[in-house]
């Protein structure tokens, strides 16, 4: 089953073959009773993000203005309702009660890009420390669950995008995210030697040594990559698109 509004869907259109409806309480979450849940994490995890404005000015005489197109920029976000569907849904809390869950990084979107807030380099390096936008597995179910147009992963990805154009690069999820773009960029496909090495950081010596187990595991079962890396044919075509996208 999967997290529903009550408000939102007729009973019938829920009776499975037996004639019955079965209801379940939220996932994710510690049932109280009953379909009664604790939402503490989910508050916990919204709070930890700083879901209020830090302006850059002093507070104005009445309120303070934005024009419409910079409101377009956080319009998606601001329609949550807080109804936990999303978090209820989602696959990495099933195995990561640390990950901050789609709500919660769908509501820092809604700070980091509204033009009157000034902690936005703050903002992104926070969330992309472990637990953060990085720990999103791109599955999509949350924007399949959200009753409304906050669908949290095209804000994660929204925020993905601030963190690469800010420079916020020193993170195994931007790292990864770097080398899967150059990678294809070069080849047009991907270097999985190279991918999982950039990935962790040439310096980051722990963080290499722990790829050695996976990496026999591969190599005893015929599974390791050839060592040299091959373009595909038609690289060509894939540098030009490329250069199109940086114009
Ligand atoms: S897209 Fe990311 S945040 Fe959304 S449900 Fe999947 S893992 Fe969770
Ligand atoms: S993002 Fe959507 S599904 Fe998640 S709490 Fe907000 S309204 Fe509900």
């Amino acid at each position: 089953g999967h997290a529903i509004l009550a408000c939102q869907r007729q009973g019938a259109h829920l009776v499975d073959n037996n004639d019955t409806v079965t209801l379940e309480p939220l996932g994710n979450m510690k049932p109280i009773k009953d379909l009664v849940v604790d939402f503490t994490p989910f508050w916990d995890k919204i709070n930890k993000i700083k879901p209020y404005l830090e302006p850059k000015e002093a507070p104005p005489e009445k309120e303070r203005l934005q024009s419409q197109e910079d409101f377009k920029l956080i319009d998606d976000s601001s329609t949550c309702i807080m109804c936990g569907a999303c978090y209820s849904d989602c696959n990495v809390l099933e195995v990561d009660d640390n990950f901050l869950g789609p709500a919660a990084l769908a509501k820092a979107q809604r700070f980091i890009s509204d033009s009157r807030d000034s902690q936005t380099l703050e903002r992104v390096k926070e969330i992309s420390e472990p637990g953060g936008i990085w720990d999103c597995t791109h599955c999509g179910e949350c924007v399949e669950r959200c009753p409304k147009p906050a669908r949290p992963f095209d804000r994660i990805k929204e925020v993905m995008t601030v963190a690469l154009k800010e420079g916020v690069h020193n993170n195994n999820g931007a790292r990864h995210a770097l080398s899967f773009f150059n990678s294809v960029k070069r080849s047009g496909n991907l270097n999985e030697n190279r991918i999982p090495v950039e990935s962790m950081g040439f310096f980051n010596i722990p963080g290499l040594l722990s790829l050695l187990p996976i990496g026999l595991r591969m190599f005893l079962k015929g599974k390791v990559p050839p060592v040299i890396h091959h373009s595909i044919e038609e690289v060509d075509d894939v540098k030009r698109i490329f250069k199109e996208l940086d114009k």
